[in-house]
């Protein structure tokens, strides 16, 4: 089973991007044929400072390789690095209705926060669709806010398919449900352009910052308090297992503690979870030149497994002549 994901380079990677996708991504490619890639076009639908855009693309390169990525297993690439991407989407673009884009929640909640509305930001999907089908990808892990998206690329390769034979694959999303939408440090959806995330790697100081941040209920020390919709709560669980779950609902239970407990204790976890990919990633840190040579290595994957796809498409639309 040929499973894709792509994320995109425009911040620090972040605790729900982890949970969301890149977790069960890393666990899959002993099973299946795993395609993973740094979005950064899609990046430039949020980001226009071209120095941030490169540090920040070579910066999740290194973190996913730091957290298991393994690119003799996978496929590892550059978005920009396979252009043919980009002569898709706009072969996409004929079979994409505006009711179809108009109807994107991401790209209404985008704007809805004041991201400004660009047409990069508004077809983004198509894109997307062409990130999917050029690959020939069957399933598409994703958090619930990218549903929609996998949705949409399979109505375009329906369309596109009705039109000129089947040629592309029709992609599945598979959402895991219990990380379904990773809480920020605000409560709302953990996201980059939220400003509200818990860096993957970050130093430990400004870690620790970040998780006393995080909003909760103001509840005196010795009172019970509520876990369900605790924010500390629902971030510190997607680390632990089911006893550690149960000794921590007990404390909650229990009163005598604040949430300043609970957020050190939730500090500390995420501290020790991620030490060893910590220490892979201050490897990759100190041998960039190892991370471009993989990155160069995965496009040349990538393209190969492209050329076919793209070809037939010149071919039935007309545009080999
Ligand atoms: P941006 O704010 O720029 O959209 P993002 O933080 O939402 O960034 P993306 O690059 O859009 O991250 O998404 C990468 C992957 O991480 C996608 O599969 C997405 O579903 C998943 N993801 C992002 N945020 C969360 C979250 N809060 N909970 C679970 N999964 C998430
Ligand atoms: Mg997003």
């Amino acid at each position: 089973m040929r499973v894709l994901t792509g994320i995109q380079p425009s911040g620090d990677l972040h605790i729900g991007n982890y949970f969301g996708s890149i977790k069960a991504m890393i666990e899959s490619q002993n099973d299946h044929e795993v395609f993973a890639f740094i979005a950064n076009y899609h990046a430039m639908s949020s980001l226009s400072d071209g120095e941030r855009l490169s540090r920040l693309t070579m910066q999740a390169a290194t973190d996913f390789l730091a957290l298991g990525m393994d690119p003799q297993k996978s496929t590892f690439w550059v978005q920009s690095d396979v252009k043919e991407v980009l002569e898709l989407y706009w072969v996409l673009s004929g079979f994409t209705p505006m009711g179809l884009l108009e109807r994107a929640h991401s790209y209404k909640d985008k704007v809805a926060k004041g991201i400004a509305s660009n047409h990069s930001l508004f077809s983004y999907p198509v894109l997307m669709a062409a990130d999917i089908l050029l690959f020939g990808s069957e399933v598409i892990p994703v958090g619930k806010d990218q549903i929609q998206h996998v949705e949409i690329a399979r109505d375009i390769a329906v369309k596109f398919n009705n039109q000129y034979g089947d040629l592309f694959v029709l992609p599945e999303f598979r959402v895991d449900e219990n990380v379904a939408t990773v809480p920020g440090i605000d409560g709302q959806k953990m996201s980059k352009s939220y400003g509200n995330t818990i860096p993957i790697f970050s130093e430990e100081k400004i870690q620790s910052k970040i998780i006393k941040k995080i909003v909760t209920e103001a509840v005196p020390m010795e009172e019970p308090k509520e876990y369900e919709n605790c924010n500390v709560y629902n971030i510190a669980k997607l680390f632990l297992d089911y006893e550690e779950c149960a000794a921590l609902q007990e404390r909650y239970k229990k009163g005598g503690e604040g949430h300043g407990h609970f957020k050190l204790y939730t500090h500390d976890v995420i501290w020790e979870y991620f030490r060893p990919y910590r220490e892979r990633r201050a490897y990759f840190e100190a041998h960039q030149d190892e991370v471009r040579e993989i990155l160069n290595l995965g496009a040349a994957k990538a393209s190969a497994t492209a050329a076919p796809i793209i070809d037939k498409v010149r071919s039935v639309t007309g545009i080999r002549y």
